[in-house]
């Protein structure tokens, strides 16, 4: 067998295209296949117009696709494309050759090796492994998402989550909405105002979902949000999750922390200095020495050490077996904070105080949890999802490069070659 027919049988090529030549180039150390079309290739071309037969109008320049490595050797395609005329309407186009894969410049199996290694490491690491600039890696990456994307279907959605995400700290936003159900990201948008709430339901219904197929939409307690999904889903049910509650109640105990170290007194600064993260952790994970520094702090009596006690009986209170418990808790646990904060110099429990009015004021939302609670989950972990995101995007921090990559990382979409 020669080589030229060696890689005919290896490209699967069948009748309709032929190796003319194989060749090494030591000094690129590239092989080079050079493939041209076969007669037969026009006894079944037909016009994209109106499937009428065609003839061969001319050829292109040539072209070249990168393809896998031959052993450890860089391997390109070469051709000069026929362009068919239409017999019937005249029309010329460029024959799609069967290795193309999305992008011009790769084949088939060398985007589905890409888009493998890809899902490992950041988009610099793979242009460097594989010897491509990452711009035209994106640009692969674009289409591939595009073209699975338009595939997604969302028909059985019904609860939905919707998050926040920055993008660069403390500046843009993007919304990032989630099923819960079959955990995966749905939509993502830059914003986070209630009109990002009629964009991803327009998302929703191109993929045979249903606005008012929605009967659970998870989020935090931001008005914005509220009235996005007021608007727009009216049977869904709004619940306010148990993650977003809990980060409200930490940042509490963060401002409270920070109000008491500003106010000075005997021991203070000493306890307290570089301690957030002491605050941040629930006792169970906390290490052997924290816990020992939190045990001389608490002796203490300082504001933070009961704000951090009312962070810790606010948690408790998800444990309740019923949603009518859970109320009886909440309310209690609100008026007990206020109780404290009002025998307390200089108010210094105000915070505590802004997220017991804010608990009482979404309470309905808060005890959804109840009934809806198991589906939550995905909604801490789409913060670490998209901090994945972000290394992988690593040098470009466009919005649209990231959200490609989210919907790639996340969005369980369905690539061909998968
Ligand atoms: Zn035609």
């Amino acid at each position: 067998m020669t080589p030229e027919k060696l890689f005919h049988e290896l490209l699967g090529l069948g009748l309709n295209w032929e190796v003319i030549e194989s060749r090494f180039d030591r000094a690129s150390g590239t092989v080079f296949l050079e493939i041209g079309e076969t007669a037969r290739l026009w006894e079944s071309a037909r016009c994209p117009k109106d499937t009428s037969a065609v003839f061969c109008y001319d050829h292109t320049e040539v072209l070249t696709w990168r393809h896998l490595n031959v052993f450890q050797h860089r391997c390109e395609i070469t051709c000069r494309l026929p362009r068919g005329k239409c017999r019937q309407c005249g029309h010329v186009h460029r024959v799609r050759p069967p290795w193309e894969g999305l992008s011009t410049h790769f084949t088939k199996e060398f985007e589905a090796f890409a888009l493998l290694l890809m899902r490992e490491m950041p988009m610099s690491k793979v242009a460097e492994l594989v010897g491509e600039t990452d711009t035209r890696l994106w640009r692969m990456l674009f289409r591939q998402v595009a073209a699975a994307y338009a595939e997604a279907d969302f028909s059985n959605v019904c609860c939905v989550g919707v998050d926040e995400l920055s993008v660069r700290k403390g500046h843009e936003y993007v919304s990032v909405f989630a099923d819960l159900v079959r955990k995966r990201v749905l939509f993502a948008t830059e914003g986070k105002d209630h009109a990002v709430w009629l964009q991803f339901v327009e998302a929703l219904e191109q993929h045979n979902g249903h606005r008012h197929a929605i009967t659970q939409a998870s989020m935090d307690m931001s008005s914005a949000y509220q009235k996005g999904v007021q608007e727009t889903c009216r049977n869904a049910q709004v619940v306010f999750d148990k993650f977003h509650v809990i980060l409200n109640v930490n940042k509490a105990v963060d401002q409270v922390r920070r109000a008491e170290v500003r106010l000075g007194g005997a021991g203070v600064w000493e306890a307290l200095h570089k301690s957030q993260w002491l605050w941040r952790k629930n006792p169970e994970n906390l290490t052997a020495a924290e816990a020992a520094r939190l045990e001389k702090i608490d002796r203490k009596s300082l504001r933070t050490a009961k704000a951090y006690q009312m962070r810790l009986v606010l948690q408790d209170i998800y444990r309740s077996p019923t949603a009518s418990v859970a109320r009886r808790r909440f309310r209690a646990w609100c008026r007990w904070v206020r109780w404290v904060a009002s025998k307390q110099p200089k108010n210094l429990l105000r915070s505590m105080v802004k997220v017991a009015d804010l608990v009482e004021q979404h309470l309905a939302g808060i005890l959804a949890h109840w009934k809806w609670g198991v589906t939550n989950a995905f909604m801490e972990g789409l913060n670490s999802v998209f901090s994945a995101t972000k290394r992988k995007a690593r040098g470009y921090r466009s919005t649209t490069h990231l959200l490609t990559m989210l919907y790639f990382v996340a969005g369980q979409l369905r690539f061909p070659q998968f």
